[in-house]
């Protein structure tokens, strides 16, 4: 089947996917013109084997509240591809969690594991229970039920599970715990572990310092130094406050940070300190954005996101899919951004991501600017499997070069005729290519 074909008919299937449908029609749309040059491709339906995930397992997780009631919830993992390597992808705790949400994100992380340069396949799961609001001993009795289900799936060589919305240190340490209980061996299996118990430095760091990396080597590509420049952050988890850290090294001003409930604009760019009481408030107390708006007296919009709130050079959406959408990007670009780069998955809709490549900036899709963090798990596995570890800086490094060479891959593959690189291209394009080729090498499984 061709390209298009294949589409059409994941629309007539999945109807009930939307997220699903969405990240597979931006990777075919384009990578159709490569995949048209392989002929051998089409003979092996290459494209619609690649779209469907290898397995799913959804089940249902019981637990006990703190006030002794049952409560249920869904479990998911997606093994989407281990074509290149163990299946590999976090798990989001969250209470939109769907299959189709988690079928986009197994998906699109088979593409993003492939950029990285690691022997990685793609998977993702998760379940719609949400730990906010909810005690430790709850979140642990959750995490211990969730496991007793999943763990007979996953290990070391075969699916590594990591941490995504929702799923943090403490949710890897009630996971791991019950895991190796379960399994007994120690080998691993999760990555984003405490630094005592096979955990690797720069994992906590590595989504948000990476996009930076990424961002640093596109600003590069047009001579911008990142000094003084007005950067808008969303969310305020993993990847934002670590994504700001590494901003305020650099001497940028980060104008925003929000939540699910609302934006906080800080108009002079944040500060070490204030950021030192966001890190506190999100990780220790887990509290809301607001409380940071209401210690620092600064303007807090509830429900509203930053994009039309704050002028800014340079966007780094890093909460959610679909939390940027076409209105929005034209009013980014109204008001001079030139560069953005996704800490999250899939945060632009289609529509502003038409608006950013059509105003050629520089735009970067999560599958290549995020995947500092899988790369740093896939480091985190590299030295389990030694029973080693190795230090802050070197770790760094080796993210610092897994990013450049993502962008150089990017580059290669998404350069256009009048020298502007369609990112979304590159990445798809590099990503689709090796997963395709240790496909047609393997045959058909
Ligand atoms: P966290 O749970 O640590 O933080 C998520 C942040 O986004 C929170 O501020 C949360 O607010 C906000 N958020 C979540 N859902 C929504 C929503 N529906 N609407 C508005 N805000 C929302 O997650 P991470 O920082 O780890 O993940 C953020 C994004 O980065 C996700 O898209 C994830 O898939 C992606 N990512 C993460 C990686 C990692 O290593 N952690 C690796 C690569 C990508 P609230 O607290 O109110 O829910």
């Amino acid at each position: 089947m061709k390209a298009t074909e294949v589409l059409d008919d994941l629309r007539r299937r999945f109807p009930n996917e939307p997220e699903y449908l969405q990240a597979v029609e931006e990777v075919l749309t384009t990578i159709e013109d490569t995949y048209n040059e392989h002929p051998e491709f089409e003979k092996y339906n290459l494209i619609e084997r690649l779209c469907i995930p290898d397995r799913i397992y959804s089940f249902r997780v019981s637990w006990v509240d703190d006030k002794g009631n049952v409560r249920n919830n869904m479990g998911y993992r997606i093994q989407h591809s281990n074509a290149i390597g163990p299946y590999k992808g976090g798990i989001r705790f969250h209470s939109s969690v769907n299959q189709s949400i988690l079928k986009f994100l197994a998906f699109e992380q088979t593409f993003k594991n492939s950029l990285t340069t690691l022997a990685m396949g793609g998977a993702k799961g998760g379940s719609d229970f949400s730990p906010r609001g909810k005690s430790d001993m709850e979140v642990m009795r959750f995490c211990q039920a969730f496991i007793q289900e999943l763990w007979r799936y996953i290990g070391a060589d075969t699916d590594v599970p990591a941490g995504d919305i929702g799923v943090g240190g403490r949710e890897v340490g009630y996971m791991y715990g019950m895991y190796k209980k379960m399994a007994r061996e120690n080998t691993g299996t999760f990555t984003g572990k405490g630094l005592e118990f096979g955990g690797s430095l720069i994992r906590p760091e590595a989504t948000g310092y990476g996009n930076v990396y990424f961002l640093l080597n596109m600003l590069a590509t047009k001579g911008i130094d990142i000094k003084d420049k007005r950067v808008a952050i969303s969310g305020s988890g993993n990847v934002a406050t670590y994504t700001a850290e590494k901003l305020l090294q650099l001497g940028a001003k980060v104008v925003s940070l929000s939540d699910s409930d609302g934006t906080v604009i800080i108009p002079d760019g944040i500060t070490q300190e204030q950021l030192n009481f966001v890190f506190e408030l999100k990780n220790i107390y887990r509290g809301r954005i607001k409380e940071f708006a209401e210690e620092y007296n600064l303007p807090y919009y509830p429900g509203e996101r930053p994009w039309t709130k704050v002028q800014c050079d340079i966007a780094l959406p890093s909460a959610t899919q679909n939390e940027l959408n076409g209105e929005e990007a034209r009013a980014l670009l109204a008001g001079g951004c030139f560069a953005v780069s996704e800490g999250a998955n899939m945060p632009s809709t289609p529509e502003a991501i038409k608006e950013f490549l059509a105003a050629k900036i520089l735009y970067a899709p999560g599958k290549a600017a995020n995947a500092g963090g899988v790369s740093v798990s896939g480091l985190e596995m590299a030295q389990n499997s030694q029973k080693l570890s190795w230090s802050a800086a070197e770790v760094d490094e080796k993210l610092k070069s897994i990013m450049a060479e993502i962008h150089r891959q990017c580059t290669l593959f998404g350069k256009e005729a009048d020298g502007y690189v369609n990112y979304v291209k590159g990445a798809n394009v590099a990503g689709f290519m090796k997963v395709a080729r240790a496909m047609m090498a393997q045959g058909i499984l």
